[in-house]
């Protein structure tokens, strides 16, 4: 038998060029691949993470469907959101869970990645919502022996993910996500521990003075007014003395909360000293700040306090109140409000404590 040594050409050329048109793709989706591992490794907190998860994943590798659940027992992640800006239960795909258990049940296999059919009876808690989904792989993200989520991807075509397929490419994915889960979560959590106060859970001064410029800088350029208030326990050092260090504890923790519950989510609260509180109150005028501040004062003031062995106390807290001056502190970068706050503190002492004194007006507002 005689080959047509043309056509024999044209075969091998055809199947070289094929092979070289796998060997293109395969290169082409490594590349996508290592720039998406790139945005994951470098996301510096929850939300980026989240998003490249999300969206970019989705969009790089023409998926339909893309969502993830993450374990959160203490809502501590959810918590990172909020305070990054973000609404966790509004971000498109993600949702969490209370427990491991709860999303084993809802994973076909322990740590492995699942491919194949879309399934509606196992896998539409993982999809919520979403229609015309043909296929899927189930990314569990495990760290040692714990579960912290897992990353679900969906396609409309039916053979996009399929049991045979190998899933090395989907493991090292995955085991990279739940690295970068647990940096991130690690990071916030540094980065918290070292804005705030153990003792009271509040903002410590270093933050305070950091958010002191940036709203200062904010409000004189937006020309928008910014009050500081400085409120401090009256003879604290009594209450210490009389009922122990532990009871003069649990009053700075009580009274951090009934501060806190008449401020405003835009407010800043921050445990400026010892027995002393500061707080910026966004967008408020010198009567709105006054107000708030015998709101505070009134409330502590009603406040009984629990000690151990049932003790039950009585504490007081006196104010100052200081409004932004554009003309007196340009370019004092906050100092001279906090300055001007504790002036007028200083004379709500003065005037016999439990009252709230204005840096602009030397008379006290209140006396009880
Ligand atoms: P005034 O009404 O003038 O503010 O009197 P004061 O007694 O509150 O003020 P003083 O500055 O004399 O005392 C503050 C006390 O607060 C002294 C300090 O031991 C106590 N203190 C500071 N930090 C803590 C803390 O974390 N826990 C407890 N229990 N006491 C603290
Ligand atoms: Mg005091
Ligand atoms: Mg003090």
């Amino acid at each position: 038998m005689s080959v047509d040594p043309g056509t024999g050409t044209d075969q091998l050329r055809e199947q070289l060029n094929r092979m070289l048109e796998q060997a293109r793709d395969n290169e082409a989706l490594m590349r996508r691949l290592q720039a998406f591992e790139l945005r994951l490794i470098q996301a510096t907190d929850l939300r980026e993470l989240s998003e490249a998860l999300l969206s970019d994943f989705r969009d790089a590798f023409v998926l339909d469907q893309v969502t993830l659940v993450l374990v959160d027992p203490e809502d501590e992640l959810r918590h990172m959101l909020t305070d990054a800006g973000v609404d966790p239960e509004a971000v498109p795909g993600l949702s969490f869970v209370d427990n491991e258990q709860i999303l084993r049940q809802r994973l076909e296999s322990g740590a492995a990645p699942v491919l194949g059919r879309y399934e509606p009876s196992s896998h539409a808690a993982l999809f919520p919502g979403s229609t015309g989904l043909a296929s899927v792989a189930v990314l569990p993200l495990v760290r040692g022996q714990s579960l912290s989520g897992s990353l679900n991807l969906a396609s409309a075509q039916e053979g996009r993910f399929a049991a045979d397929m190998a899933t090395d490419f989907m493991q090292r994915l995955a085991a990279i996500a739940a690295i970068c889960l647990e940096n991130v979560a690690n990071q916030e959590r540094l980065r918290h521990l070292g804005m705030t106060d153990p003792l009271t859970g509040a903002y410590n001064r270093r933050y305070f003075d950091q958010r002191l410029v940036e709203e200062t800088d904010r409000a004189l350029r937006n020309g928008q007014p910014l009050a500081c208030m400085m409120l401090d326990v009256d003879h604290f050092k009594q209450i210490n003395d009389g009922f122990g260090h532990a009871a003069g504890d649990i009053v700075l923790r009580e009274m951090t909360k009934h501060i806190k519950s008449l401020l405003r989510a835009s407010d800043v609260m921050a445990r400026y000293g010892g027995e002393e509180f500061a707080v910026l109150l966004t967008q408020t005028d010198m009567a709105a700040a006054l107000a708030i501040a015998e709101r505070i004062r009134q409330k502590v003031a009603d406040a009984r306090f629990a000690a151990a062995g049932g003790t039950v106390l009585a504490a007081t807290l006196s104010g100052g109140v200081a409004l932004l001056d554009r003309n007196r502190h340009a370019g004092s970068q906050g100092a001279s409000i906090v300055a001007e706050a504790d002036v007028a503190l200083y004379r709500a002492k003065n005037s016999g404590r439990n009252c709230v004194v204005a840096a602009s007006a030397d008379a006290p507002v209140t006396n009880s």
